[in-house]
């Protein structure tokens, strides 16, 4: 419902827009609205009046000066990946910054300066032309903006920290149309807010990180079992990576198995439980690492092989289309208990769309030694991180694929500890405030005051103004 225009868009107002705009104004009946107002998942379809597509900070500027103007709703994207659809609205003004694609790497400095409409494959591919990376997800097309906003986890980040952990600055236009630069010397307040406080502090226009260094190749891919065998499994796992290293990150993953080309056709449609990997250290030590992992049962497939960092970052492309129906209820566990790893492989014996992949994400390493008071990101002790994500092509199946999401999170009720604010859904707002829990939440509700009095920024995991 709130996705919706509260104004008329006023004529004149959008000529005056045009007149100091760069970039394309695209409105319904243009030859690029419905692929413009699309978004990753499918499930959701709006139709905004208008839809900014901002070349530079000063679009952005024009943009943010019209919709307060305006009174109109607002919708600000970057990759266009929100799971619930944030990044587009009815009958209001999408700010999208996906033209904005600099990306300036500064190897000796070990700094990237980067426009937030950059995708996490075009940073990668760009940082690792020079043997660095800044952690982040885990699919090529997610957004880089979004994504850093809300925290960013991903296979580096045990080894290196969370993607707001490499944040030197960022810039943005706050509500009231003003250039700000946030920095530990510069607005540190507003700094510490937008490293995990989403998009409601402004509209970020570009992001500065430090680089870490990462070796040519990574040995990384899944390991899969028949997924029966998934209670001995997690119980080994959890043992197993208790003493895991830093370079050692995994996700454990349920699904069905899909039919790609690297996958032996008798196991399609399989019921599979299986570990991916991703070791950033040498490849002797992680083949190390990883003996006793293989060593465990008989697994069905083992993908898991010395490769560049950029093929195993595209590995889950395939498995996330854009335009697929997307439904997902998430949450952070403290351990993997005896109780948690039953309820795990009980519902996940229940999947039965073939797309439905649903990830458990070891989290710990450099993420935990960050002092959790330093970020407004607010999950640092989570063990795990439960994304049980509902998949289907269409709509076919999805009421149903979404039920088993629901039920599956309910049953973790008892053991749930927070949740990570990327991963919700339009979920009201007891949730975004469990995500950062009371203090937090007070902090950046006096944050919101400050740079968005009247809450421009709304379509977002929002933090009304204190
Ligand atoms: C396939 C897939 C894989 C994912 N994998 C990971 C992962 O590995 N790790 C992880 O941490 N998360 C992951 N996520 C979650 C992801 O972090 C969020 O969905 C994030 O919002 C995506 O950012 P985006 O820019 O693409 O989204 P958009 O839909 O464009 O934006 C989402 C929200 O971010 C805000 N926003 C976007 N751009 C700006 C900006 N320039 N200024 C201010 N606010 C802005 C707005 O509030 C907007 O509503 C994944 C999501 C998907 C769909």
């Amino acid at each position: 419902m709130h996705a919706t225009g509260t104004a008329q868009l006023d004529d004149a107002a959008l000529r005056e827009l045009e007149a100091s705009f760069a970039g394309e104004l695209i409105r319904p009946g243009d030859g690029s609205y419905d692929e413009r107002r699309a978004v990753w998942n499918g499930s959701i379809d709006r139709r905004p009046a208008v839809i900014a597509r901002c070349t530079s900070a000063e679009d952005v500027g024009a943009a943010v000066g019209f919709a307060r103007n305006a009174g109109v709703l607002t919708a600000v994207r970057g990759g266009g990946h929100s799971f619930p659809g944030l990044s587009v609205c009815d009958d209001g003004l999408v700010i999208d910054l996906g033209p904005m694609k600099g990306i300036h790497v500064d190897p000796d400095a070990r700094v990237a300066r980067v426009q937030a409409g950059v995708l996490l494959g075009e940073l990668d591919a760009a940082t690792q032309q020079h043997g660095l990376a800044v952690p982040a997800g885990i699919v090529t097309t997610t957004g880089l903006a979004g994504l850093t906003l809300g925290g960013g986890i991903g296979w580096l980040m045990r080894k290196h920290g969370l993607t707001v952990d490499q944040l030197l600055s960022v810039e943005l236009i706050t509500a009231g149309g003003e250039r700000v630069t946030a920095s530990a010397d510069e607005n540190p307040d507003l700094f510490w807010g937008l490293r995990g406080g989403g998009g409601n502090f402004g509209v970020v226009t570009e992001f500065t990180f430090s680089l870490n260094p990462l070796p040519p190749a990574v040995l990384a891919g899944p390991i899969y079992w028949p997924m029966k065998e998934s209670p001995r499994l997690l119980r080994f796992y959890r043992d197993w990576i208790a003493e895991a290293p830093d370079e050692l990150m995994t996700i454990v993953m349920h699904r069905k198995a899909p039919a790609l080309p690297f996958v032996p056709k008798e196991l399609h449609g399989e019921l599979i439980a299986g570990v991916i990997c991703c070791y950033c250290g040498s490849l002797e030590d992680g083949e190390e690492v990883l003996r006793p992992l293989r060593a465990f049962g008989s697994p069905v497939l083992d993908l898991c092989e010395p490769k560049p960092f950029l093929e195993h970052q595209s590995m889950f492309d395939p498995g996330f289309p854009h335009g697929w129906w997307y439904y997902m209820r998430a949450c952070d566990v403290a351990e993997l208990t005896d109780e948690v790893i039953e309820l795990t492989a009980e519902h996940s014996q229940r999947i039965e769309s073939p797309l439905t992949a649903f990830p458990i994400w070891q989290m710990g390493g450099a993420v935990a030694r960050v002092p959790e008071a330093e970020t407004a990101f607010n999950g640092r002790r989570a063990g795990f991180t439960f994304n049980i994500t509902a998949m289907t092509e269409s709509a076919e199946g999805f009421d149903e694929e979404r039920s088993w999401s629901r039920e599956f999170w309910t049953a973790l009720a008892p053991y749930h500890q927070g949740v990570y604010v990327n991963f919700l859904m339009e979920e009201g707002r007891d949730r975004i405030h469990e995500a950062y829990g009371a203090e937090k939440y007070a902090r950046l509700q006096e944050l919101k005051r400050r740079y968005d009095p009247d809450n421009l920024f709304r379509l977002n995991q929002n933090i009304p103004p204190a």
